[in-house]
């Protein structure tokens, strides 16, 4: 499995540092609203990376924070006469209830900032002690200068990222690229007791301390959108390994953004959508079928036509597999034929094919062609001839490469056994009133979903196929 290190600029072997483990930090949004689609790109794409490490085997510990302090979280309180954690609250649920409706696992811990405030406390006492960090009225600051490799991942030089600063602000600084580690509150925010000052945190400071805590000094992969390299990336760089003495992170991933008719999504611009609006229109599914028709590191356009496009690629495959259910429903328990086995010889040529791409930098892109080619073979190749085992193995196939793409096509998984029992009941009161047409309807509605009926002397009897 290869994939791109944005430290190395190339492809690499994956290697985690130990066998069959992956730590994985991947830094997660400030919660101050709802999140939008930008933010959900990182998401969709790091949990199909972390999903096809699982399908390969590993163990992985993945590990994704909130951001529940910080200047935008502080102002919408302020606007809204509430505190901030009110505000983080409340955004971080509807975050998560967006992240169910895309279908994103939940990570293995999702850190708040403000719960690990004595470990960031710790971190930067360690830094003050190295020399790499000093206070001045209550503020601390990191040196930057004194942390040798600074730039090696944004391959940014200090002389030039110098000369390009406006003159400075904040003159109790030692050096205009020091950047702050700790500041002491202002009237009417948040603060927590500290040896420098009542404050609060600098942003980058938490997710080297929530990475030590959750993963350890080392960790395998570190990953978030691109705009994060510089300066967020940088600076957990140098805290860390002045702090730890050891690198980092092994591997460094980082999305391409997601721009709206091809301008930069921003806020400031008005051009963006919030995942919630989007779920009024789509189902949540579709963004994240969109999401993947991309590779991750090339920029990604949304619009109308594109989701559109999306919407009718996902229903094929649905299709593809309610016609599979309606098959299975009906198909006799024989077992594969030897003409049957070598079909699925060739149907696994797709799978094959499917991880080659996803071995190759999770070419999701590459990955949903073969996803389509394997429905079109199912959809030559099932028929009301096939054995039970045939039809179960094509559907496992496509289930199985879906499931890694996060995307719930089986749609007989999702029918309650409440649903079904209310589905029956309107057939029967069809019946009753002879409208047969609706009867069969709901009927044919329910085998598509892989549930057969059988009427019985007793009433209607219901399986799962
Ligand atoms: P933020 O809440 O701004 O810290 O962003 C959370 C995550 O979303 C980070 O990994 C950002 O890089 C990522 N992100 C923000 N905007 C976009 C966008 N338009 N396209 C892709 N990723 C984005
Ligand atoms: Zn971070």
């Amino acid at each position: 499995m290869k994939l791109y290190n944005t430290m190395s600029q190339k492809k690499e072997e994956f290697a985690p540092l130990e066998e069959g483990k992956v730590r994985m930090y991947v830094c997660g949004p400030t919660v101050y609203n709802y999140i939008h689609i930008g933010n959900a790109r990182p998401m969709i794409v790091f949990d199909t990376v972390r999903r096809y490490m699982e399908y390969k085997g590993y163990d992985v510990n993945y590990v994704s924070n909130f951001t529940d302090v910080d200047d935008k979280i502080i102002k919408k309180a302020q606007e809204e006469g509430v505190s901030a954690s009110e505000i983080s609250t409340r955004y971080i649920a509807e975050c998560k209830k967006d992240m169910a409706g895309m279908n994103i696992k939940p990570a293995t811990t999702h850190p708040l900032a403000t719960e690990e405030i004595p470990g960031m406390i710790e971190m930067i006492s360690t830094l003050i002690d190295k020399g790499y960090a000093y206070e001045k009225e209550g503020t601390v600051y990191f040196r930057t200068r004194k942390f040798q490799d600074y730039g090696k991942l944004s391959k940014k030089n200090l002389d030039e990222l110098e000369a390009g600063k406006r003159i400075a602000v904040e003159d109790q600084k030692e050096d205009e690229m020091d950047f702050v580690l700790w500041k002491p509150k202002k009237e009417g925010e948040p603060y927590w007791e500290s040896p420098w000052s009542e404050g609060r945190p600098g942003w980058h400071i938490e997710c080297s301390v929530m990475s030590k805590k959750y993963l350890g000094d080392q960790i395998d992969i570190h990953a978030g959108g691109e705009d994060l390299i510089f300066p967020h990336h940088e600076n957990e760089i140098a805290q860390s390994e002045a702090a730890n003495g050891k690198e980092f992170s092994k591997y460094w991933m980082h999305n391409a953004f997601l721009n709206i008719d091809n301008r930069k999504m921003s806020k400031s611009l008005g051009n963006f959508f919030t995942v919630r609006e989007i779920s009024e229109k789509y189902d949540l599914q579709v963004l994240r079928f969109f999401m993947l028709s991309a590779h991750y590191r090339s920029p990604l356009n949304f619009s109308a036509e594109l989701m559109e496009a999306s919407r009718n690629g996902l229903e094929r495959i649905v299709n593809a597999v309610s016609s599979l259910n309606r098959l299975l429903g009906a198909a006799g328990s024989r077992e594969a034929s030897q003409e049957e086995a070598k079909l699925l010889e060739e149907a696994k040529g797709f799978v094959s094919k499917f991880e080659e791409a996803m071995d190759d930098d999770f070419n999701t892109a590459d990955a949903v062609s073969a996803v389509f080619e394997l429905v079109k073979f199912a959809n030559i190749h099932a028929s009301s001839e096939n054995s039970r085992e045939y039809l179960e193995a094509l559907k496992g196939e496509i289930v199985t490469l879906c499931d890694i793409l996060g995307l719930l096509v089986d749609k007989k998984e999702e029918l309650l056994d409440a649903d079904i029992e209310a589905l029956i009941a309107e057939r029967q009161e069809a019946r009753k009133a002879k409208n047969f047409q609706r009867a069969d309807e709901i009927r044919e509605e329910l085998l598509a979903k892989g549930i057969v009926l059988k009427d019985t002397r007793e009433g209607v009897v219901w399986t799962r196929a």
